[in-house]
């Protein structure tokens, strides 16, 4: 009748049902009956019966139950079985004598009713087979339309009940939401498996809650992301709080856990579920990353700028064929001199669109990412930087280094060393007047095959430089295994360390100086506005700067008057012409004095072990511990006198570096701050 579904199956192939009678006659009876078709398990009182039905809960079809028994009552056992979650799926008919109970016992949970005296055997074979279909049915219906881990809907029947719901609630406005966990691998990384499967549960119980009473329901798409569908709503602060608070708090840790919401509010209906879920995405996605926002609500203006985007990938090529893409350059600065010196520059790419007008790269690089367009672009960049770096040298005498920058998607393409090689040899280059910028989430993604290609970069004389650094998910541990030549510090790293809220700003700042000191690299700070940073900087030690303080990016020809500048100042040495930090229009300082050691001649290999990282980052925290005493907070001093205590320190914040400088900044800013050293 119905075919065998395996995991309903007891042992022998046949399913296992329970015969509760306490007249063993009656239990004859109902073996005789149904003995050819099933394996019978049989039970004379209620308590016997309890035992058998947590026994075999896993393989049991059904349960035929008396009610007037010694020892346990039938009402008892089937009280019991449905108010327990791990044996209520079987289900339960009960047989009686006793009419009125019939009513009683369905509202408790039973399937059937038997009534005696038997009736024929074939309708009793007929309704215990009825009642296990449909307990099955209903088992198989659950495992398809819930999320097993979370229990929550899967994303289909998510799409088809909102769609029904629809349906019956034309006149109702409704939000499509979206929740999605900040840095979820890294707590899974982190944490372990079974700390990032409780986060899920623990958000999608909290999601259940916040809106069912309103309708509405909830999906998990994806490892991390839950969506939501629900009548119009406006207390997303407050839900959010709410789910954030809650999920935080998992297996007694209290881990603060991010969470960003994306909310297309009143939903346009004429657009699929789907469509609605897409523009709540698109609202997640603009306060991704971001330190002060965690709700993105959906406007048309994002509508634009997806519209937007579609259009400049449909112009790309055009755009390469009219050379409409044109390279500026942002000079670096040595700022250890009287008067910084220029040292170096970086090629950034504009779009000069017919339409459009000058587009920064802000807005189609991170799009050109996405679809893998940027590797064109980005060789398209090298070829002219070189190119112009020959010009300059032929013109000038001499160029400084030029840094390009690499996207991810560069550092995973087979071909990049030959091409790189293949632009140097063309423009008769040496390496070494060649920089990469390469991001720090580039290196987060650690890979043998992303540092074998740096490593051939590097051996090809290339330098390498890390950029961006402080901010993103980079682990210093790669510093260990990835060879760097130079850090280039974030500029919201700088610019943060410096505004009015961070008081303890700087302190970090020069810890992350002191960090790059015992790496022996160069540092590079990019954003540098003001005079008071850079006087600063200059007074930690950091090498270089860059920012529209010491120049905005410069055209060719801008740029060209300056290294001419520079190459006639070096050829005339003792002209001793004072530099000036401003927009160029000052010649650069002379050479410095001999003896100094210029960081782009005397570029250090750092490929650091694991136990010189912990010694490296020991020191530095010990140099924090300075900063510490030096601006008067001295709580936790006492704690770091230990050297022991020192070394285990170390070895946890290396750790934590492991994890990501994320983890880095989080907890030495907490510990520069608090001088709490059990924080770490
Ligand atoms: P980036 O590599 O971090 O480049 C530095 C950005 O900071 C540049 O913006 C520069 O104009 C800007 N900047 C420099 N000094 C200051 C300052 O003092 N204050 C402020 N607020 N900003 C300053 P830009 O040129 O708009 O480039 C943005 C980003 O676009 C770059 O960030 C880089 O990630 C990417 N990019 C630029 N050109 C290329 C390229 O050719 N290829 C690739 N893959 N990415 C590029
Ligand atoms: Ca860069
Ligand atoms: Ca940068």
């Amino acid at each position: 009748m119905f075919e065998a579904r395996a995991n309903f199956n007891s042992a022998n192939g046949k399913r296992r049902i329970l015969i509760v009678d306490d007249e063993a006659i009656n239990r004859e009876m109902l073996e005789n009956i149904l003995q050819s078709e099933y394996e019978i398990l049989t039970a004379a009182d209620g308590r016997e019966a309890m035992r058998h039905i947590w026994e075999f809960r896993e393989t049991l079809s059904v349960v035929l139950l008396d009610l007037l028994m010694p020892v346990m009552s039938g009402q008892e056992v089937l009280r019991r079985t449905k108010e327990s979650p791990d044996v209520r799926h079987i289900p339960v008919i009960v047989v009686s004598a006793d009419l009125t109970q019939e009513i009683e016992c369905l509202d408790m949970g039973a399937s059937d009713f038997i009534q005696k005296p038997y009736p024929e055997p074939g309708v009793i074979a007929a309704r215990v087979r009825r009642t296990i279909e449909l307990s099955e049915d209903r088992q198989i219906i659950q495992s398809t339309e819930r999320d097993p881990k979370t229990g929550l809907y899967n994303p289909e029947f998510f799409v088809s009940y909102a769609e029904q719901y629809d349906q019956h609630h034309r006149e109702t406005d409704t939000d499509a939401i979206v929740f999605d966990i900040n840095h979820f691998s890294v707590l899974n990384e982190r944490f372990g498996h079974a700390y990032a499967d409780d986060v899920l549960r623990r958000m999608a119980d909290k999601l259940r809650e916040l809106i069912h009473d309103s309708g509405g329901i909830v999906t998990r798409s994806g490892a991390d992301v839950f969506q939501v569908y629900c009548p119009h709503r406006d207390d997303y602060k407050s839900m959010l709080d709410k789910l954030s608070l809650h999920v935080s708090g998992g297996q007694g840790k209290s881990q603060p856990i991010g969470i960003r919401m994306g909310v297309y509010a009143n939903a346009d209906k004429s657009l699929g579920i789907e469509g609605r879920l897409n523009r709540a995405r698109m609202a997640a996605e603009t306060v991704r990353g971001s330190k002060t926002r965690s709700i993105g609500v959906y406007d048309d203006g994002l509508l634009k700028s997806e519209l937007l985007s579609r259009r400049l990938v449909e112009d790309f090529e055009g755009a390469v064929g009219r050379g409409e893409f044109v390279v500026r350059y942002q000079p670096k600065l040595d700022i250890q001199q009287d008067a910084p010196l220029l040292v170096g520059a970086e090629a950034l790419v504009r779009w000069q669109h017919p339409e459009l007008g000058l587009l920064s790269p802000g807005v189609f690089v991170p799009l050109f990412e996405e679809n893998g367009l940027v590797q064109r672009l980005d060789r398209l960049v090298w070829e002219e930087a070189a190119r112009q770096a020959r010009a300059w040298k032929r013109a000038f005498g001499r160029c400084v280094p030029i840094s390009v920058n690499v996207s991810r998607v560069d550092m995973y393409d087979s071909d990049i060393v030959e091409a790189l090689q293949g632009i140097i040899d063309r423009y008769e280059l040496d390496a070494s007047e060649l920089h990469l910028e390469v991001t720090e989430s580039g290196y987060a993604e650690d890979s043998a095959q992303l540092v074998e290609t740096v490593g051939r970069l590097r051996s090809m004389g290339l330098v390498i430089e890390m950029d961006d650094f402080g901010t993103g998910y980079s682990s210093l541990n790669m510093l260990a295994t990835l060879p760097i030549d130079v850090l280039k510090l974030d500029m919201r790293f700088v610019q943060t360390a410096f505004s009015e809220e961070a008081d303890n700003g700087t302190h970090m700042l020069g810890a992350v100086v002191d960090i790059a000191r015992h790496l022996a690299v160069p540092l590079v700070a990019e954003g540098v506005e003001t005079q008071e940073q850079l006087d600063e900087l200059k007074a930690m030690g950091c090498d270089m700067a860059q920012g529209f303080l010491l120049s905005e990016p410069l055209s060719p020809e801008g740029l060209g008057a300056r290294i001419e500048r520079l190459a006639k100042d070096r050829s005339g040495a003792g002209t001793n012409t004072q530099g000036d930090a401003r927009g160029g229009t000052s010649p650069e300082s002379p050479a410095p004095s001999p003896g100094h050691k210029r960081w782009w001649e005397h570029l250090p290999a750092i490929s650091l072990r694991h136990a010189e990282l912990v010694a490296v980052i020991l020191a530095a925290l010990v140099a924090i511990a300075i900063v510490i005493v030096s601006s008067g907070v001295r709580q936790g001093i006492d704690n770091i006198e230990d050297a022991n205590e020192r070394f285990i320190l170390a070895q946890q914040a290396a750790t934590d570096l492991e994890m990501g400088s994320d983890y880095l900044t989080e907890n030495v800013r907490s510990f520069v701050m608090t001088g709490d050293v059990q924080y770490l």
